[in-house]
């Protein structure tokens, strides 16, 4: 991946960074110079990341267990960009959805990005050097989708939990901003999108007729924490052939 971002002397956390968008968050900001730290619930997958990435500072966390992550969040020490990335969808229909799903759903997507990023930002005002967060919000966030009741309603929260940190944090000169992806065929994408007839259904609905390559994400994403986005704040950046423009 060709990349023009350098993050020379700025340490991020990734979220998530296990799999999928966040694996390649995290490689792109260790290729460009940042020092990560990646943090994700598979430990096997945070050796094979270390292994390709040698120097990442790996941290094994549930960000379920709220109490337990802001811990070890606290204990990473300073923190310049921040990508809340980790996510989590289960799919049912809305009068069958249950609250062991809503738990799960809603303290991965909101509250633990939430109180991830209140960890962070403590650290970046008291320190006022500012900081730049992007949230993995989808575009979920603001069109309905079949089956997606708690996802969607995760993923609006995240939206607009966003702007209320952009408001905030903004005095402090951090930055927050959503980057909001159509469907990407990671592990996640392909739970919901396998089926060729919901797939051609989406596709349908997206101009360009293409879901997204993690790449577009990851672009996204690089581009909202750096400099070159110093006046961008409290913004959702669809990435999604132009879905939520229809
Ligand atoms: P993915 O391939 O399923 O990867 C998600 C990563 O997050 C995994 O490494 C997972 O670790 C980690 N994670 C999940 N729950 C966690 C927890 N409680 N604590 C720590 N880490 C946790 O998903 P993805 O497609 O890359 O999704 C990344 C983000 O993009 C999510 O926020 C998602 O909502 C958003 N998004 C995805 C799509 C899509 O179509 N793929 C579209 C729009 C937005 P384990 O595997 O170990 O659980």
């Amino acid at each position: 991946m060709a990349l023009e971002f350098v993050f020379s002397g700025k340490r991020a956390l990734v979220t998530g960074s296990g799999k999928g968008i966040g694996r390649d968050v995290a490689r792109a900001l260790y290729s460009s110079g940042a020092e990560v730290v990646a943090l994700s619930r598979t430990k096997s997958d945070l050796n094979s990341l270390q292994h390709e990435c040698p120097g990442i500072q790996t941290v094994e966390c549930d960000l379920s267990n709220i109490q337990d992550a802001i811990k070890q969040i606290e204990s990473i020490g300073d923190i310049h960009l921040l990508v809340n990335n980790a996510g989590v969808g289960q799919l049912e229909p809305f009068l069958e959805v249950t609250e062991e799903a809503y738990d799960r759903v809603m303290n991965v997507n909101l509250k633990a990005v939430l109180f991830t990023s209140q960890t962070v930002a403590k650290g970046m005002v008291k320190r006022g050097g500012g900081g730049s967060i992007v949230n993995v919000s989808s575009q979920a966030s603001q069109a309905a989708l079949l089956d997606h009741a708690v996802y969607c309603a995760s993923k609006g929260g995240l939206d607009q939990l966003s702007r209320v940190m952009a408001l905030e944090l903004g005095p402090h000169n951090i930055r927050v901003n959503c980057v909001n992806p159509t469907v990407v065929m990671t592990d996640m994408g392909r739970l919901g999108w396998s089926d060729p007839k919901k797939a051609a259904t989406m596709l349908s609905k997206i101009p360009l007729g293409k879901f997204a390559q993690v790449e577009d994400v990851v672009h996204a994403v690089l581009f909202l924490l750096s400099d070159k986005a110093a006046m961008i704040n409290g913004v959702m950046l669809p990435v999604d052939g132009g879905f939520l423009a229809c």
